[in-house]
């Protein structure tokens, strides 16, 4: 397998940026997440920042022509053509059948959707509990499982620690309900594809973490005999 092309499926609050992060270093790949682009782009202010807000505020989905368009652009970057990882998109059937097209267009394609799986329960205590550090949101703790050493403040660069917008319990509500009646359908969708791995997401981050890696060095060494 030349390209190691990867989705991170799951609900929100399964750990998917978390594997990510420890995925990027193993494999040398490109962690892309739609949401932390569409934040960036509301801490910057722009245009699609300001519209992308409405949605983001409610737990609902940002239109999919504007994340599609974002997505087949930074896919065929230099640093993803040999491989992504990536993290919150697509989230309904629209986004993967717009995702199989510009990959075919590209003479590329899916290697596979790794499905990190956790009861919603668990989720809303995970998210509420979230807080993240305002200088670089990839510095993330949980007020009651991974706490700061100091209250509010981030261990690794002293910066102030805030609980995203989107991290509210109503919102979360919704982002769940969102999850389910949009998202889920996608597990099918790869599933009949042959391209779906499940794990354990109620495990913890470091045995999640063997687990997809495994999996990973496993398909690479089916691809290559
Ligand atoms: P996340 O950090 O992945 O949970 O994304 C935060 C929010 O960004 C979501 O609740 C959506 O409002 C928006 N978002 C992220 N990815 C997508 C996507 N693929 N399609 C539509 N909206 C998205």
């Amino acid at each position: 397998m030349s390209q190691l092309n990867l989705i991170l499926l799951g609900p929100p609050g399964a750990g998917k940026g978390t594997q990510a992060d420890r995925l990027r270093d193993d494999f040398v790949l490109p962690h892309i997440s739609t949401g932390d682009i569409l934040r960036e782009q509301v801490a910057q202010g722009t245009e699609l920042g300001k519209e992308a807000r409405r949605y983001m505020d409610a737990g609902e989905l940002v239109p999919d022509d504007v994340i599609v368009g974002m997505i087949t652009d930074r896919i065929d970057a230099g640093d993803a053509r040999d491989g992504f990882l990536l993290d919150g998109f697509p989230r309904n059937e629209k986004q993967a059948d717009a995702l199989k097209e510009a990959l075919d267009k590209l003479g590329r394609r899916l290697s596979a959707v790794l499905l990190i799986e956790v009861p919603d329960d668990d989720l809303v205590r995970r998210l509420a509990g979230r807080r993240v550090c305002v200088k670089n949101p990839t510095h993330i703790y949980h007020v009651d499982f991974d706490p700061p050493k100091h209250d509010d403040v981030c261990d690794q660069d002293g910066a102030r620690l805030m609980q995203r917008d989107d991290d509210r319990e109503e919102t979360i509500r919704n982002r769940l309900h969102v999850y389910h009646s949009q998202t889920e359908p996608l597990i099918d969708y790869y599933d009949e594809a042959g391209l779906l791995r499940r794990f354990d997401g109620r495990r913890n981050p470091d045995e999640v973490h063997r687990h997809i890696r495994a999996t990973i060095a496993t398909l690479r060494l089916e691809d290559e005999f």
